[in-house]
């Protein structure tokens, strides 16, 4: 049989078999021109629209229209403490207690909060290691922390880079290079799965290495987030933020998702950035003069609980916690494993190469094709036949199907557009 025909038939039986099949009619698939709808495969950019966020939205702003100020406490949601009706889904999205997990602000705003407390050199210790081509967002953040405490970001930043020929980092590398840090590393943060590769690193492993030279580990879950099972808290990560628009589907610019590890919940020594809504909520409104953190995650919150961009993470977190993370992994792990089958198949060889790593314990959703010649040209012809991914200069192409609304279907339809550009 030929390759697109065998091809077929396995994504109609995998389909077929999808017991998370009907969340697709829970989002809104973007039409093409002629009204079918297109290959969605940047989930890991902005993911879709459920369709019960307009519902929630709209209970926000109906409660707001019927009860003014008095919503704070008399919304079907009070908006007083409106980040705990999230606290239950965060907390599974990224294995914690309620108490590590909280939601506020914006991504990189959210980490500047993290940052001013996890980030403290003394004498030596003050190096930071991330990854050379981190997300520039962070690389910035970090950089600007090293000035806050008077450091040359050359001097303190140190950029983890794959071997000369390689594109990943290889775990027992980012490990030794802790380990030479030793005393001079203060703060270790990477993305828990690249933006770029798609690698998902050894979370456990690379915390662990951190702090056995006494470093704090923070960790970008932008792209694991609803991506890959998280178990922050055992991983002994010391805090961590996630955007809530990529795999969490809560749209443009909606509130982050923050994790602080239950040891640093109730500690005093730490810098924060204060603010009210950070404050213990019995005496918030009495306004004390002296600041009283709340407990957990949520003494890092600043300001009240931007309500319209939580609402839409509630919709989205009943979602997950009704598909439940194991089995969108498990659904995740054979779409993504399809996806690299009919790359091989109608791909030649040379034309096009995988980075993203083959095995799949070590990645999330997306892979990362790396296209030599004529990328733009391929990407192109991708959105032509309604497959809309993204391009990355100078030559990859990152595509990431989703298990909540992508089907197997949607794999064989890439592949017929790379075999008759590729092929
Ligand atoms: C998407 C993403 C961001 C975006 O940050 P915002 O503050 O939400 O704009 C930052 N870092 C990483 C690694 C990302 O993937």
């Amino acid at each position: 049989m030929a390759p697109l025909d065998a091809l077929r038939e396995e994504a109609a039986a995998l389909d077929a078999a999808d017991a998370l099949a009907h969340f697709r009619a829970e989002f809104h698939l973007p039409p093409r021109a002629d009204g079918s709808p297109t290959v969605y495969l940047c989930g890991n950019s902005l993911g879709l629209q459920p369709r019960e966020t307009r519902e929630d939205l709209l209970a926000e702003l109906d409660d707001w229209a019927r009860l003014g100020v008095d919503g704070h406490f008399e919304a079907r949601t009070p908006w007083f403490d409106y980040h705990q009706a999230l606290k239950p889904g965060l907390a599974r999205i990224c294995g914690a207690t309620e108490d590590e997990v909280t939601s506020m602000a914006g991504l990189t705003t959210s980490l500047h909060a993290l940052l001013v407390s996890f980030y403290a050199p003394r004498g030596r210790r003050r190096k930071i290691l991330l990854e050379g081509g981190a997300f520039p967002s962070d690389r910035y953040a970090l950089a600007s922390h090293a000035r806050l405490h008077g450091h040359d970001p050359a001097d303190a930043l140190v950029e983890l880079q794959p071997r000369p020929g390689e594109s990943l980092l290889r775990r027992q590398d980012v490990l030794d290079r802790i380990e030479a840090l030793g005393d001079d590393l203060a703060l270790v943060m990477l993305g828990g799965v690249h933006y770029y590769t798609g690698q998902l690193h050894d979370i456990a492993a690379i915390t662990a290495a951190g702090h056995a030279v006494g470093a704090k580990v923070g960790w970008d879950l932008a792209h694991a987030a609803g991506n890959v099972p998280l178990q922050l808290h055992d991983w002994d990560a010391d805090f961590a933020a996630f955007c809530s628009y990529k795999y969490l589907n809560a749209g443009p610019g909606s509130a982050a998702g923050v994790f602080v590890h239950e040891r640093w919940g109730d500690a005093p020594e730490l810098q924060r950035l204060a603010g009210w809504w950070g404050n213990d909520a019995a005496s918030r409104f009495s306004m004390p003069a002296q600041f009283v953190p709340a407990r957990g995650a949520d003494g890092w919150q600043q300001s009240n609980a931007p309500v319209f961009t939580m609402a839409p993470i509630r919709t989205s977190l009943r979602l997950f916690d009704r598909a439940t993370m194991p089995a969108l992994r498990a659904k995740s792990l054979a779409l993504t494993g399809l996806l690299e089958r009919s790359i091989a198949a109608v791909v030649p060889a040379g034309k096009a190469t995988l980075i993203t790593p083959c095995d799949p314990s070590q990645r999330g959703c997306q892979l990362s094709l790396e296209v030599p010649e004529r990328g733009e040209a391929l990407h192109r012809a991708l959105a032509e036949a309604g497959v809309v991914c993204d391009f990355r200069r100078p030559s990859v192409i990152r595509m990431a199907p989703v298990p909540l609304y992508n089907r197997f279907d949607d794999v064989v339809r890439v592949a017929e557009v790379f075999a008759r550009l590729l092929g």
